[in-house]
């Protein structure tokens, strides 16, 4: 699958590349796709809506099913449209409904800031305060990750006064993954909605959105599903909330497409999660994704998670045997607690890992560096090589003995 990609070069070889969970690599395929709508527009401008596989009118649906099958859906559940944060908040425009009794939103304390604007904004929006209705929840555990005793702990001790559970997959700075069918259960339990923001665990983990139970789902498309910047995101809705009669923010595309060009005034909405569109969608944005998801097809997501342990329980092994002494693994050992990413602190300090960084960085070994005094290092599975791995941890021992 590697050399389904283009890599990045560094003093003319290939970089080590270990951002996949920030921005993946571009997919051969992706300039194809684009440069067939380019043509396809120069050639038949507005016909191209109407015409051949890929017509406009209906290109939405040619990922649905790949969609479908990367998280575990039935493909009336999914739907590629907007970007992350609008599906978080079209989603909560539906599913967080707070009251006086019930006006409360769980998420995980030190949450990716878009989230945590989101669910604030939305609180305020209904009139409710974050300073008492955001109810963020502490990591408990002496490595920063958060038990899922204290998740249970926190949906019992609140749960008459939540309205909503927001969780992530995998989050983003600890790299830790959760047992997501159990927290839907909990919060379900508790008479709470439960979303997952799955920007870090699409593409990562081997979901089950369907089964999980859970109500919503959002995530992106440009970190592991090699999408390309701001590419088109996706957004999960549950089969049982396929005709609900939520409010919800309505747009001509989320219409009964068999009727959408009758232009009435009335909005009767698609089942599933396409009723939730609001415009026609940018053909040019989706057109990578096609790429990208042609190759999570062939390779199928039980491959991908099976190199996955591997390349990342290499990584994991290498650091322990040859670099205790300057590096500190922060991402959960245990491979059901976590996807790719390890989460690294470097001994002795955040100066000492940001000149670990860029030194790394100056020698074409490229990780992301998270404020504090985080270094994550994401080996893809569907492009990263052992030989990456390595390559890292002998450029990171060559800056310790340096001094
Ligand atoms: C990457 C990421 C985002 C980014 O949001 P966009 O709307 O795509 O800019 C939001 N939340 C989480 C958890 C992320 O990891």
């Amino acid at each position: 699958m590697r050399a389904q990609f283009l890599i990045p070069q560094h003093d003319g070889a290939d970089q080590a590349y270990f951002v996949g969970n920030s921005l993946g690599l571009q997919p051969r395929g992706a300039r194809r796709h684009v440069e067939e709508v380019l043509d396809k527009w120069a050639a038949e401008a507005v016909e191209g809506h109407f015409t051949g596989d890929a017509q406009w009118m209906a290109y939405h649906q040619l990922v649905r099913e790949s969609l479908a099958r990367l998280v575990g859906a039935k493909p009336i559940e999914v739907v590629a449209m907007n970007t992350l944060t609008v599906n978080l908040h079209l989603m909560m425009v539906s599913f967080y409904r707070p009251t006086r009794e019930r006006p409360a939103i769980l998420i995980e304390a030190g949450a990716f800031p878009s989230d945590r604007h989101a669910v604030a904004s939305q609180i305020g929006f209904h009139g409710f305060d974050p300073a008492t209705d955001l109810i963020e929840l502490e990591a408990d555990e002496a490595d920063g990750t958060i038990s899922m005793g204290a998740i249970e702990r926190a949906i019992a001790e609140h749960g008459p006064r939540l309205a909503l559970v927001l969780w992530p997959g995998v989050q983003y700075r600890t790299g830790q993954a959760f047992d997501l069918a159990a927290i839907a259960r909990l919060a379900h339990a508790q008479g709470a909605v439960c979303g997952f923001d799955l920007a870090h665990g699409v593409g990562n983990l081997e979901l089950a959105l369907h089964d999980s139970g859970v109500d919503f789902a959002v995530w992106c498309h440009y970190k592991y599903l090699n999408s390309g910047p701001g590419a088109v995101a996706g957004c999960f809705v549950h089969e049982r909330h396929a005709s609900s009669d939520r409010p919800r923010f309505a747009g001509w595309w989320g219409h009964e497409a068999d009727t959408r060009f009758r232009m009435g005034p009335q909005f009767v909405p698609t089942p599933g999660a396409e009723g939730w569109q609001l415009s026609n969608p940018p053909i040019l944005g989706l057109a990578p994704l096609r790429a990208s998801l042609e190759l999570y097809d062939q390779a199928g997501m039980p491959a991908l998670r099976a190199k996955s342990l591997q390349i990342t329980g290499y990584l994991e092994a290498l650091i322990r045997l040859r670099l205790a002494d300057t590096l500190q693994v922060v991402t959960p050992s245990q491979p059901e607690r976590r996807g790719c990413q390890l989460s690294l602190r470097v001994v002795g300090g955040r100066e000492r890992g940001r000149a670990l960084f860029e030194y790394l960085a100056s020698n074409g070994v490229l990780g992301d560096w998270r404020e504090p005094d985080v270094i994550r290092i994401s080996p893809a599975p569907l492009y990263n090589r052992y030989a990456d791995v390595l390559r890292f941890v002998r450029t990171t021992e060559a800056w310790r003995d340096l001094g």
